[in-house]
């Protein structure tokens, strides 16, 4: 019997001054951004902002929907209009930021696992990492290399068709 051991490093970011100045670019659009959320049920407003390899910024928000699992998160949407808007280019960074008025919202989350499948992919798909940036509506921000680093043990193209 073996034992495995899975281990990631990230930085973290005490707040924005420490990021250059592309990747802060980055991070307040995402904070910037969350007003632009559909989220009428639960007042949780995310905004995921992607830079891509020639520069350029897409941003998705999250769509809530009153029949529940019709809603979609901000990191879907963004995929989704970066696949259709700019299919050329890949995504280098993606900056995630939320608000709330009903929770603490000044720490760094996560992409849910829903979408954690789906980046990692967008990863797979074009055989390139994508890094994060993860914060709240201010403070803290988690740099992340690659979001395979967040879901070890991911499910993968290559499981299913070789
Ligand atoms: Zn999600």
């Amino acid at each position: 019997m073996d034992k495995g051991k899975i281990e990631i490093t990230y930085i973290i970011h005490s707040d924005d001054s420490s990021l250059n100045n592309s990747d802060k670019e980055l991070v307040v659009k995402s904070r910037e951004t969350t007003s632009e959320a559909y989220a009428p049920y639960s007042s949780f407003r995310v905004s995921a902002v992607a830079r891509m390899e020639n520069g350029a910024l897409f941003h998705g928000t999250n769509q809530e929907n009153a029949s529940f699992p019709a809603g979609i998160c901000a990191e879907r949407v963004l995929l989704a209009v970066v696949s259709s808007v700019c299919p050329n280019y890949l995504i280098e960074t993606i900056a995630i930021s939320y608000a709330s008025n009903l929770v603490k919202d000044d720490y760094p989350l996560a992409p849910c696992g829903i979408c954690r499948q789906s980046l990692i992919e967008y990863e797979a798909r074009y055989t390139k990492r994508v890094r994060l940036l993860l914060t709240g509506r201010k403070g803290l921000i988690y740099e992340i290399n690659s979001v395979s680093d967040i879901l070890p043990f991911g499910f993968r193209p290559d499981n299913l068709i070789g």
